[in-house]
């Protein structure tokens, strides 16, 4: 028997926290576009569904049209969307969503947790950020832990590790999940994000990259480790 040599690479469990629908994908689209190309299983945690603003639409139809595009966005990307009961622009930090989230966070019980970064502009992206933060200390640190950064609302963030995302099938999928958006007008956004992970590419020795930073206390090696020069 082979069964030790042969045994395949472990299906990694990967789970995706964004304030609104479209954070995930404007901040890792390139590195989940790797992941789920290898077969991994990538979950996009959406804070709420973006009942705040949808261009064009009457504010009422916003929660349905952009969790379609959230949807898509995620099909484009093989990839599976969750939604929590917040509600876009009243985010809300307290003890039963604190327990939302660890409750959360046990049924995913991801090998790898991206969230987005405390220090970024908008309240709902910090609400994120605290809840998985304190979901994830809760529940043992039993996964991998990084943050990741948005073009223009993300400030003060240093990324200490990178992902490789400049090959042309995984930006045509990064491109395809972003622009998903319509409502959220990517034209606007999109061109920022480009220019920044370019710059994370001039960083770390790929023409694009993205650029993340692991909690201190979290697990090691977990992305892409000969992406790292
Ligand atoms: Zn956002």
């Amino acid at each position: 028997m082979f069964a030790a040599v042969d045994a395949p690479p472990k299906r990694l469990k990967i789970l995706v926290g964004g304030g609104h629908p479209g954070d995930p994908e404007c901040g890792c689209a390139g590195t989940i576009a790797r992941f789920t190309a290898l077969g991994h299983d990538v979950v996009l945690l959406y804070l709420n569904r973006g009942e705040g603003y949808c261009k064009g639409s009457d504010l009422s139809q916003c929660g349905a049209i952009r969790t379609a595009e959230a949807q898509k966005a995620c099909q484009i990307l093989k990839a599976r969307a969750l939604f929590t009961s917040q509600i876009d622009g009243r985010a809300i930090v307290d003890n039963p969503h604190y327990l939302e989230f660890q409750h959360l966070l046990e049924a995913e019980n991801p090998d790898i947790l991206f969230t987005q970064w405390p220090i970024d502009k908008h309240r709902d992206h910090r609400a994120l950020s605290q809840l998985a933060l304190d979901a994830w200390l809760i529940t043992g640190k039993k996964s991998a832990f990084y943050y990741y950064e948005v073009a223009d609302d993300t400030m003060m963030f240093s990324p200490a590790e990178y992902v490789d995302i400049s090959s042309p099938e995984i930006e045509s999928a990064r491109r395809a999940a972003c622009y998903a958006h319509v409502s959220q007008q990517p034209d606007k956004w999109y061109p920022q994000q480009v220019e920044l992970t370019r710059f994370r590419g001039s960083q770390s020795g790929h023409p694009q990259a993205e650029g993340f930073l692991r909690h201190w206390e979290s697990r090691t090696a977990a992305l892409f480790p000969s992406d790292q020069k």
